[in-house]
């Protein structure tokens, strides 16, 4: 057993590649063609490591990090003790927040915290987060801002949304101003302004749920594991709960340690995976710790199996389970109890 010899814990290897992230940040940069880059590492970098992705980013050139709770931003601070972080979602620990020298969004009414530098989001059509007007900014407001809802679907509406911001936030042209996420800093130049806030595009995942590589993204996730069992099933014998899969002919099945509390979702079944470097087929259901793939012949146990990477997209998989490549990763357990996670410098 090859398997118990190599991995004795964990089931699958997730490696995240840092030159990928240094690669796309210096991309986004150039596209960016002077503004800012604020690195967004909300949700666990987007389920790839926040602190080592916040890492690279700023190496490669990015002036801030943007998150979403207090918390996110509490733990990057120990580690990247100098680094600008913006935490964008409201919130009322203002103390924790004075205390890690944190930035807050402001985006619902009410009264701007004072001693904290805070941005002013507009709501310019997203319909979520926003203030509907701009008041007067008091002098800790260091930024105005705004999200885009169709940057990536609409070019058109985007363009309303970034006329509006331009019109509101012309009279205070000392702050700085940020509207552009990944996709709008990469095709919609309009929405640069001072500054982008990129998540996705800096993890080398498309914005457009495209192929990355059209934008010279290098994906920075591969999650590989191997074939834990191997086995022919007879014809009229199935694999998985709700036997979905009946073989027809005598059928070599390799199960991979992976479920959908690793992340391999249910609406997964079906996508393909490199076995041995040859793509398979995901059959029958996905179950919490497990996945049968078809193979065209007897394997051994140990086989390698890559479910990311080696020029396997996410977004592939994200087609299959008909959603995006963001929700993909973010969904990827990389819990040591689960998997091993390795970075690659
Ligand atoms: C998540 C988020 C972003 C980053 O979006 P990407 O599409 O991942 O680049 C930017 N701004 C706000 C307000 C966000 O919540």
């Amino acid at each position: 057993m090859r398997w118990r010899e190599t991995s004795p814990v964990h089931r699958s290897e997730i490696t995240i590649d840092l030159g990928a992230v240094r690669h796309n940040a210096r991309r986004l940069l150039e596209a960016l063609e002077g503004a800012e880059l604020w690195a967004v590492v909300k949700a666990n970098g987007y389920g790839h490591g926040a602190t080592n992705v916040a890492r690279a980013a700023v190496d490669a050139g990015a002036s801030a990090l943007c998150v979403v709770t207090v918390a996110e931003a509490v733990e990057l601070r120990r580690e990247l003790p100098e680094a600008r972080i913006i935490v964008m979602c409201p919130t009322d620990e203002l103390a924790e927040a004075r205390e890690a020298r944190l930035e807050l969004v402001v985006s619902v009414s009410g009264e701007i915290p004072e001693g904290i530098p805070v941005h002013l989001k507009l709501d310019t059509g997203m319909g979520r987060w926003g203030l509907a007007e701009l008041p007067p900014p008091p002098a800790n407001v260091v930024g105005l801002m705004s999200h885009l809802a169709t940057a990536d679907t609409d070019p058109a509406f985007a363009r309303q949304q970034i006329e509006r911001f331009r019109e509101a936030t012309e009279p205070y042209p000392h702050l700085t101003r940020h509207i552009a996420n990944s996709a709008a800093a990469l095709q919609l130049p309009d929405a640069r302004f001072d500054a982008a806030r990129c998540g996705i595009a800096l993890y080398g995942i498309s914005p457009f749920n495209t192929d990355p590589t059209e934008h010279d993204l290098r994906p920075a996730l591969s999650w590989r594991s191997r074939l834990a069992r191997v086995f022919l099933l007879p014809p009229g014998e199935s694999t998985g709960y709700g036997r979905r899969f009946v073989a027809e002919r005598p059928t070599w099945i390799g199960i991979v340690p992976v479920g959908y509390a690793d992340g391999f979702r249910r609406d997964m079944s079906g996508t393909q995976v490199l076995v041995a470097g040859e793509p398979r087929g995901a059959v029958g259901t996905v179950s919490m710790d497990a996945v049968a793939v078809e193979l065209d012949r007897e394997l051994p146990v140990g086989t390698p199996v890559t479910i990311v990477g080696d020029g396997l997209l996410i977004e592939r998989h994200a087609w299959v389970a008909g959603t995006i490549g963001y929700e993909i990763a973010c969904g990827i357990n990389s819990h040591p109890a689960r998997a091993r996670r390795v970075v690659v410098d």
